[in-house]
């Protein structure tokens, strides 16, 4: 996040979402197709799980993967999917059973699988520097041994590896906050307005006294959880919390910052611009405001 650009994270970080499942749920032999050359930067990985139908109903997703002896043929599209333009392989979710969420596997399918196909790269409001695309699978022959855990068991998967994706989520949003507030602290001494700096005017000071508390806060309580999940604590309440509280903090503090620029805080070339505008996807990508909120109250209620 140092370089300053969320897109740049979210393209390397396709990776960081799409292995895990693989590590936790494959077979040795899975792992020593999928995940070497992925780490060795020979290959480039993606998460599959949302449907141009939607992305928060993840339990009632469409794309079917039918089971013809060695192989599952799979039909249907994803949408949204980050690397999706480069990828050489997807942890795809698909429908292998029931409706609902007991009908749900994890598939990994080679992007050069016959049958299997890429939208244009889409253009997005910020994330310039990570592709997204949609991507269709017409009757892909997948084999068999390229399932993940058990046929039907893929949705616990999916919500397990949710925990760290809201993670890395939180902490980008942190440091996108981190950045724009350093930024603005740098140009508050900096730009002179009425014949002084903007820092010695009172209402900047206190919005940059804000700003820093909020940094701060956000980034100690997402390092609680994160030391949680790291000592395998299941904070599924507490890391949607901390995505929603990460996210609100980057939402004022970039939209602040903006402010602090003034004009210049709209213009292309401006750090704070960019940040402002990579910004918008981390409040809705990995799980919504909305879905986090639900999650949260399904524990307190
Ligand atoms: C740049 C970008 C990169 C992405 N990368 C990936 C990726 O790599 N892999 C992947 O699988 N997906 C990816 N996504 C998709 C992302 O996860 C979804 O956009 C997100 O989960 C929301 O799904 P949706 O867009 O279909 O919105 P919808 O599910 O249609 O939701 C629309 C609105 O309704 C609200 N809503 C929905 N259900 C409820 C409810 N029960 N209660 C209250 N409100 C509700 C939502 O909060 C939202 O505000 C990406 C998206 C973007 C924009």
């Amino acid at each position: 996040m140092r370089a300053g650009s969320g897109g740049f994270v979210a393209s390397l970080g396709s990776l960081n979402i799409a292995l895990p499942p693989i590590v936790r749920m494959g077979t040795e032999e899975q792992k020593k197709r999928f995940l070497p050359q992925v780490l060795a930067g020979e290959k480039i990985a993606a998460l599959a799980i949302t449907e141009p139908g939607g992305g928060s109903d993840v339990a009632n997703l469409q794309t079917t993967a039918i089971r013809d002896s060695d192989y599952y043929i799979v039909n249907g599209s994803k949408a949204l999917i980050t690397s999706g333009c480069r990828a050489d392989q997807i942890t795809c979710a698909v429908r292998t059973g029931e409706e609902g969420a007991h009908g749900i596997s994890l598939l990994v399918i080679e992007s050069k699988t016959p049958g299997y196909s890429v939208s244009e790269k889409l253009k997005k409001t910020g994330w310039w520097s990570s592709d997204t695309a949609q991507i269709y699978f017409d009757n892909c022959r997948v084999p068999v041994d390229n399932l993940l855990g058990e046929e039907n068991q893929g949705f616990y998967g999916i919500m397990g590896n949710f925990q760290s994706e809201r993670l890395q989520l939180a902490i980008i949003a942190n440091m996108t906050a981190q950045l724009a507030l350093e930024a603005s602290i740098q140009y508050s001494k900096e730009r002179k307005a009425f014949g002084k700096s903007l820092k010695s005017f009172q209402v900047t000071r206190h919005k940059l006294a804000d700003m820093a508390t909020m940094v701060e806060v956000s980034r100690e309580f997402t390092y609680r959880i994160a030391a949680r999940i790291d000592a395998s604590v299941d904070q599924i309440k507490e890391i949607s919390m901390a995505k929603n509280f990460a996210c609100n903090v980057s939402d004022k503090v970039t939209y602040d910052a903006v402010q602090i620029f003034g004009g210049y805080g709209f213009m292309r070339g401006y750090l704070v611009e960019r940040l402002y505008r990579d910004n918008r996807i981390l409040s809705i990508g990995g799980g919504t405001t909305e879905i986090m909120k639900e999650i949260i109250s399904r524990f307190i209620l």
